[in-house]
């Protein structure tokens, strides 16, 4: 980690400035020749630079910058910033959209994929455009907010779809929006009745902490029950800078999340994801989700076998904190949604006991009572008969004994019975 003094270009900068996040915004390095003078780059990385540009735009703020390692080229703080020639590559399992967020939007700016949640697209502007964003296809396309046209159809459509309980508000980073037009959005949104919670996606924390504000953290407080996602991704970026922003938040009474994905050369380590999760638990960040990367387009370079992930949980579970242990999660390609992916820790079972294994290797029993039929199954009260009533999808209807199996659109035997009839 670099101060600001040590390169040349940000040497005469004033500490205000350095230290107001319009400044970093409006001096992000989104051009080689500017790059050069921060980090060394060859002749050929360089030129081959300019070509993946036309993929992802570049935009580093200086702090983020300062936290290179000029001399690694496999640096992880580099990786995450700065373009390289193989996001030009298609591979041919990527996808523009893998996880279908565009199919699934009811209106333009929003996701309706789960029963009782949305993704709300607020802006396609980030402080910094990570290599391995998996919504390359809209981040950093105007590096503007939404327009408010297409915000206020988003409240419409919120406001009539009752059973949407909780929203969460990404982008983009919904955090580069000004205080104003954050306030307001995050008004329009408490004033629906029948949205309980409101999350923020972002990466601001990380890589732009200066913007994390005193004024910032009183206007958010107003918005109560907030909950708030961090995207930390390796233990450098976990700065003093960054530790003040999580403590603003914190203080400001807001639960914090920590979403990572998984990354080729960058922490793809379960040693270092156990550094990093019991660090942000030092600053009051709950590690949440550990993503494998996705099938976007482009970023085949950064992902990883499923199977290290399954690793990184073994190598946590059992071993430190069970706070510090996320859901490692495949975000399914067509719009599925997260799977949890976990070692197996369920050895063999019988009518009357599992066999169970723990972190140590240690195989243990559980005896399951003699009479194991529960009492309450959406008939004891109210409360359980109010959720039944709400979502029925999935798997459930086949436990509630309502469907016998669930079946593929094309089944064989059946086109068969067809024919014979
Ligand atoms: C991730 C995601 C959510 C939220 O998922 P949780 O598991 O509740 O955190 C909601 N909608 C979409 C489209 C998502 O991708
Ligand atoms: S902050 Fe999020 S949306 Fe923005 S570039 Fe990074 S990963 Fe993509």
């Amino acid at each position: 980690m670099k101060s600001r003094q040590e390169v040349p270009l940000w040497r005469d900068v004033p500490k205000e400035s350095w230290n107001d996040w319009h400044w970093q915004v409006a001096h992000r390095i989104t051009d080689v020749e500017t790059l050069r003078l921060v980090v060394s780059l060859s002749d050929d990385e360089a030129s081959v630079l300019e070509e993946s540009l036309h993929r992802l735009r570049m935009a580093i703020t200086p702090y983020y910058a300062c936290l290179i390692d000029g001399d690694d080229p496999r640096c992880p703080i580099r990786m995450q910033a700065i373009p390289t020639l193989a996001e030009v590559h298609t591979s041919p399992s990527d996808f523009i959209d893998p996880l279908q967020e565009d199919h699934y939007s009811p209106v333009p700016g929003l996701t309706h994929r789960y029963p009782d949640r949305v993704i709300l697209l607020v802006t396609d502007q980030c402080a910094l455009y990570c290599r391995h964003c998996t919504r390359r296809r809209f981040a950093g396309e105007t590096d503007r907010p939404l327009p408010r046209k297409t915000l206020i159809g988003c409240l419409d459509y919120l406001r009539r779809t009752p059973e949407v309980r909780d929203v969460l508000v990404t982008g983009g980073d919904p955090l580069l929006l000004d205080d104003g037009n954050l306030d307001w959005i995050l008004g329009e949104l408490r004033a629906i009745p029948h949205l309980e919670i409101i999350r923020l996606g972002t990466r601001v924390p990380a890589v732009l902490p200066m913007r994390v504000t005193a004024d910032l953290c009183r206007m958010l407080a107003r918005h109560h029950p907030l909950w708030l996602n961090v995207h930390f991704n390796h233990p450098k970026e976990v700065t003093a800078e960054a530790a003040q922003a999580l403590e603003r938040l914190a203080d400001a009474g807001i639960p914090l999340g920590n979403q990572s994905v998984l990354l080729k050369g960058v922490n793809d380590c379960p040693y270092l994801f156990r550094e990093l999760n019991q660090q942000l638990l030092r600053h009051r960040v709950r590690p949440y989700y550990i993503y494998q990367c996705d099938l976007s387009q482009g970023i085949e370079h950064f992902r990883t076998s499923v199977g290290k992930g399954v690793e990184i949980i073994e190598y946590l579970r059992g071993h430190t904190s069970g706070m510090a242990v996320p859901t490692f999660v495949v975000d399914a390609p067509g719009g599925g949604g997260k799977i949890p992916v976990m070692p197996n820790y369920v050895v063999s079972r019988s009518d009357r006991k599992v066999l169970l294994r723990n972190f140590e290797g240690v195989i243990t029993t559980y005896t399951e009572p003699d009479d194991n039929r529960s009492i309450c199954h959406g008939r004891c009260s109210d409360i359980c008969a109010r959720q039944k009533s709400l979502s029925q999808e999935g798997l459930i209807p086949l436990l509630e004994g309502e469907k016998l199996a669930l079946e593929p659109t094309f089944l064989g035997r059946r086109e068969r019975k067809r024919r014979w009839s």
